[in-house]
């Protein structure tokens, strides 16, 4: 985001509150480059952060006094006392930077208020983590703020929990972990065990590649249920494996492994999908550190084949943007996020970029789907203030 668009938040803040903000601060919605559904499993995971982002113009408050206004939903500030927070007692937008200040004040941060202005290029809904960048942008202000000193991960699980506990969604620590801890021109790996975590190179346009991403614009309406179920069946290939998470599974144990649940068809495939995930994660950060980029684009396509067949979380919608990208050239593709729905990444060179963009978008139109919004990502910075 630009001068411009930061100057626009600015004058909005103005606009609403009256006063100059005490400062503006900016925190990106991600891509998972690999390691799906592997968070819930204690594995590993590989995201990097988009150039997209929300950005917030920010005040503090000594009155007890929270109000919060979006520019992209509209209407007048909406105005909450931050003693009356409660988790699970609001189900619209505000639910996510409110819930930031309860898991602040939870956690025994003394917050008196704030007034909060901010808009976002994050595409919501679309499996980029719109919701963590608003969460992480408004935890990173009142850090400021409020002098609280809290570095980049224990601001990520707080917003963690706010949208665990408050907003009552049970998502893993990955996208907050990316909002507040990505840096450019790399991706994140993280272990979310021991939430250790490491930069890996991934500078793309320095090697004459591109990373695409196509917004299929779906959400399948089952996909909640769908998610609870794929998790109670990891749970379970656990606890029938004796093993406290999948990720205790190493990869040359697997037919072992399988063999022993012969009998559940079910646990047999979401087993193989993490243990073998988790190993493409470990691959691709060796072939990254080695410079070897272009070897990864196997490695992807490999990990939609698993979440295709194995886990079974793609649909018509992305399994025709891999599929059609694959054949006009690509380097690489798949699903990324949770599935049913959301965006996939295509890795491709930059002189196929215009190419395989319209390959998709006429396979799309030919199938009667409603046109995918296609954008490139760089691998852009986390959380940072602005001004
Ligand atoms: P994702 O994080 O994949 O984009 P979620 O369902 O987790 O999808 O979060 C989307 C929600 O985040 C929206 O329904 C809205 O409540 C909130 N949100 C995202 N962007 C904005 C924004 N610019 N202004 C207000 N609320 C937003
Ligand atoms: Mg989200």
């Amino acid at each position: 985001m630009g001068a411009a668009a930061q100057e626009q938040v600015r004058g909005g803040f103005t606009a609403r509150y009256g006063a100059e903000p005490d400062g503006i601060w900016a925190a990106p919605g991600r891509v998972n480059l690999i390691g799906e559904h592997t968070d819930y499993n204690d594995g590993f995971v590989m995201p990097f952060a988009l150039p997209h982002q929300a950005v917030a113009a920010v005040s503090r408050r000594a009155d007890g006094v929270l109000r919060l206004h979006s520019a992209d939903i509209g209407g007048d500030p909406v105005e909450l006392r931050v003693a009356d927070l409660a988790p699970e007692s609001d189900r619209s937008w505000t639910a996510y930077p409110s819930g930031v200040v309860w898991a602040l004040r939870e956690a025994g941060h003394e917050i008196t208020g704030a007034d909060v202005h901010l808009a976002s290029t994050v595409p919501s809904g679309a499996g980029l983590s719109s919701s963590a960048a608003l969460e992480v942008v408004v935890a990173l202000a009142l850090n400021d703020l409020y002098g609280l000193g809290l570095r980049g991960r224990q601001l990520a699980r707080l917003c963690q929990r706010a949208e665990n506990v408050y907003v009552g969604a049970p998502v893993g620590i990955m996208d907050q972990t990316a909002a507040a801890c990505c840096e450019a021109g790399h991706a994140l790996f993280l272990d979310t065990r021991d939430l250790a975590q490491r930069q890996i190179p991934f500078d793309l346009a320095a090697e004459g590649m591109r990373l695409l991403v196509v917004d299929t614009q779906v959400k399948h309406s089952h996909s909640e249920g769908e998610y609870g179920k794929r998790r109670a069946g990891c749970e379970r290939g656990a606890a029938l494996l004796g093993v406290a998470a999948l990720r205790d599974v190493a990869v040359d144990e697997l037919d072992a492994a399988l063999e022993r649940l012969a009998d559940d068809e079910e646990a047999q495939r979401l087993v193989r999908h993490i243990v073998t995930e988790n190993a493409r994660v470990e691959r691709v950060v060796a072939l990254l550190e080695a410079g070897d980029t272009r070897a990864i684009g196997p490695v992807l396509v490999a990990g939609h084949a698993s979440l295709r067949d194995d886990f079974r979380i793609s649909c018509p919608e992305l399994d025709l943007v891999v599929d059609t990208a694959l054949a006009s050239g690509a380097l690489g593709a798949r699903m990324t996020g949770g599935g049913f729905g959301g965006s996939a990444i295509v890795l491709v060179e930059a002189a196929d970029v215009d190419g395989v963009t319209k390959a998709v978008e006429g396979a799309f139109a030919d199938a009667g789907f409603t046109a995918p919004r296609v954008f490139e990502a760089v691998p852009s910075a986390g959380a940072r203030r602005l001004a």
